[in-house]
């Protein structure tokens, strides 16, 4: 019988941040430009050239610090780390090894219908690497040093993921954290946010860590699952066999859902890591600290908690928003004009998100005002959600300016208030089907739908159809 095994995972996440300048010289920050367009002399380190630390990078590390529950160092360094490798002109790399800027924290995130928490190791500051292109020639490879001296954090977690599942989950939740922090896109497809997933497998129950293959530079969540997955199933087959697990550095193939070794893992000692002359300890003081966490206006968790909490948002649809800052702006936004948190988040999780992609962005303002119109009008009753949504959305985003209330004239949806004679329609409906009245009574209730497309098709327009609902509801019980 085949023992139960555990999948153990540490991840290091590479963050390439959003600074305007790379990180020790004035070339520009910018992905997808021209080839080795934005490559000084200091970004190839030439002879002569001196690196300078961006200001930026370490106002990013901070926030992220500080989000995590890190203690920052407040005088770290920077080393370098040295190779040799075509896409790295300078022969090193600089990097922060003996003293990173942030040390432990921790973040939990959802996984399944649970919470986590993850302990972090430390976080660093780093540069990116330039890049190889492998796909242009057959025989050649092209370099494009633009990449060279990006920005990056490097977050370091204690091995204390159990599956590939929580991996994803994790990266999710980190993805949205970044971007509620403003310090990257984190766009894991553009290559901003990789991660290296260390992965070994122990039985169930045992203590001892096994050793581990790091799987590098996995570039969606999908993939993280799957390289994790596919990796510890390979490992156990090899230990099951009385066979050693190699300390490796493994790719994952997309296509074929495999890992296959890249090479055999250096050593720390091989890098040969030293103190970088070139650059001077970053001392921080107390109240530069203080001001960055002033910066942050409110965690991806705080505002879940003040929708849930402060606005009696509904726990799923409170979810939906808090993962993007831009949604909870919306909402507040919108509220501050509707004042029914309910209707408005609905309208922001159900509709909104699925038509902001096709709003005319000159425009934002006075769109975004018509909703708030259309809103009003709905939570004041003289408009039903269903129809509104249906007639009035893709008004709006064609003529943002346009005015509400006259255009639900024009296509006479408003709700009059004094045509409550709709109960008249409904009992003639039920007259018209008597076969079906019986059937409902009996049990089938589903034949709603049924009176409720009647009342649609013939009863008078403009009717808010949970009024409706209510009027068959009533009748049907007399
Ligand atoms: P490096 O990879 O640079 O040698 P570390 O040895 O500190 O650095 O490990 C880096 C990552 O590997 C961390 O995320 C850590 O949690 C993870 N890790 C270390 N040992 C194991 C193991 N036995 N199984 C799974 N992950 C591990
Ligand atoms: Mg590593």
């Amino acid at each position: 019988m085949s023992q139960q095994y555990e999948t153990v995972v540490g991840l290091e996440i590479h963050v390439q941040l959003n600074t305007a300048s790379k990180a020790f010289c004035r070339d520009r920050n910018h992905f997808g430009d021209e080839p080795n367009t934005n490559v000084s002399a200091i970004s190839l380190a030439l002879p002569g050239t001196l690196p300078m630390i961006n200001r930026s990078q370490v106002i990013s590390a901070i926030k992220l610090g500080v989000a995590l529950d890190c203690e920052i160092d407040k005088s770290s360094s920077f080393d370098r780390k040295n190779y040799c490798y075509p896409d790295l002109p300078k022969g090193y790399q600089i990097t922060q090894d003996a003293k990173p800027i942030c040390i432990g924290g921790k973040f939990t995130f959802k996984t399944g219908e649970t919470y986590k928490t993850i302990n972090l190791h430390h976080i660093h500051m780093e540069e990116d690497a330039g890049k190889s292109i492998h796909d242009i020639h057959d025989d050649k490879t092209c370099l494009d040093y633009n990449r060279a001296g990006t920005p990056l954090l490097e977050v370091v977690t204690e091995p204390e993921f159990r599956s590939g599942q929580e991996v994803s989950d994790f990266i999710n939740a980190f993805q949205i954290l970044i971007r509620y922090l403003e310090i990257s896109d984190a766009n894991m497809e553009e290559g901003s946010l990789r991660c290296d997933c260390n992965v070994s497998v122990r039985s169930k129950g045992e203590l001892k860590l096994g050793t581990r293959a790091e799987i590098k530079n996995v570039n969606s969540k999908k993939f993280a699952k799957q390289a994790i997955e596919f990796e510890a199933k390979r490992q156990w087959t090899i230990l099951q066999k009385g066979g050693k697990v190699k300390q490796e550095t493994r790719l994952f193939n997309t296509a074929n859902g495999e890992t296959y070794a890249m090479r055999k893992k250096e050593d720390a000692l091989d890098y040969r890591y030293f103190p970088d002359p070139d650059l001077q300890t970053i001392i921080l003081a107390d109240q530069f600290i203080e001001n960055i966490k002033l910066s942050i206006d409110h965690l991806p968790w705080e505002a879940n908690s003040m929708l849930v909490n402060d606005y009696k948002v509904a726990k799923k649809t409170a979810e939906t928003l808090s993962a993007d800052k831009t949604l909870v702006q919306l909402f507040i936004y919108l509220n501050i004009k509707v004042d029914d948190a309910t209707l408005v988040s609905n309208f922001i999780a159900n509709q909104y998100i699925s038509i902001d992609k096709t709003i005319q962005q000159d425009k934002l303002e006075s769109t975004l005002n018509s909703f708030a119109e259309m809103l009003t009008l709905i939570k004041n009753k003289e408009l039903s959600a269903s129809t509104a949504y249906k007639q009035l959305i893709d008004f709006i985003l064609k003529n943002p300016e346009a005015n509400i209330r006259k255009e639900a004239e024009n296509k006479q949806i408003l709700i009059n208030a004094n045509d409550d004679n709709f109960e008249e329609a409904c009992k003639e409906i039920l007259n018209q089907f008597p076969d079906k009245v019986k059937a409902y009574k009996a049990g089938k209730k589903g034949l709603m739908g049924f009176f409720m497309g009647q009342f649609m098709k013939n009863g008078p327009k403009g009717i808010n159809p949970k009024d409706v609902q209510e009027c068959f509801e009533k009748l049907l019980t007399l």
